[in-house]
């Protein structure tokens, strides 16, 4: 999870279709389009690049609740998966005080919580998604925690159907890790204009645009590599 500036005028169908009250959509063109620029084609919650499913998300669920149903700043681009585990995950378990906002820089989505993926001898991946900061407020603790929880949630998989939906995911994360693990080694191994060059390039896929962006910042960090 990255931050994200969302626009900050809403589309327009949103005040028309909100006047329709509960036959209203929110799912209108011009709403569509701009939640995928602002989210950069992106699942805000897994960071999957063009997902072939997309759901638009009530970061606040409206529960009928007009208001939020139509508000702009509540709406975020999510694949089924993410947005079906976040709702499993909030009858599970009592998060009232929500989850980070990955649309507020305050929040900090990408410094707070830790994301790594380790492969082992048997070749089986696991997602560790671990909270980086101790909070002394503890609403902020708590959401931290959710957001934590839903991550593990959303990369390994809790019912049978989800834990195969996260495998696939998974898949295409360790594509993007591979590639971005080549290009640390080059980095390394290389001086003069084929250092820049691969330089420019490990800029390029740290940018909030590509896949799984959370977890390449943090490969980074953990080799100590500083832009
Ligand atoms: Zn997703």
């Amino acid at each position: 999870m990255v931050y994200f500036e969302k626009t900050a005028e809403a589309p327009a169908s949103l005040a028309r279709e909100k006047r329709k009250g509960e036959n209203g959509s929110y799912r209108e063109e011009d709403v569509i389009s701009l939640l995928d620029k602002d989210f950069c084609g992106k699942c805000y919650i897994c960071e999957t690049k063009r997902p072939t499913g997309i759901n638009i998300e009530h970061f606040i669920p409206h529960r009928n609740n007009i208001d939020l149903m139509f508000d702009w700043k509540n709406l975020f681009l999510s694949c089924p998966h993410c947005n079906n585990a976040k709702e499993m995950l909030t009858r599970k378990q009592d998060c009232t005080d929500g989850f980070l906002n990955c649309t507020v820089a305050e929040d900090r989505v990408d410094e707070c919580i830790s994301y790594r993926i380790e492969v082992d001898s048997r070749m089986i991946s696991t997602v560790r998604i671990a909270t980086a900061e101790e909070s002394t407020e503890s609403t902020r603790t708590r959401r931290i925690r959710n957001t934590v929880d839903l991550l593990n949630e959303v990369y390994n998989g809790t019912t049978p159907i989800k834990t195969l939906e996260a495998r696939n995911i998974r898949t295409l994360l360790l594509d993007e890790m591979e590639k971005f693990q080549h290009l640390l080694k080059d980095y390394k191994t290389t001086s003069g204009k084929a250092h820049e060059e691969t330089s420019e390039k490990l800029k390029e896929a740290l940018r909030k645009n590509t896949p799984y962006t959370a977890f390449k910042r943090w490969k980074i960090k953990d080799c100590s590599i500083e832009f």
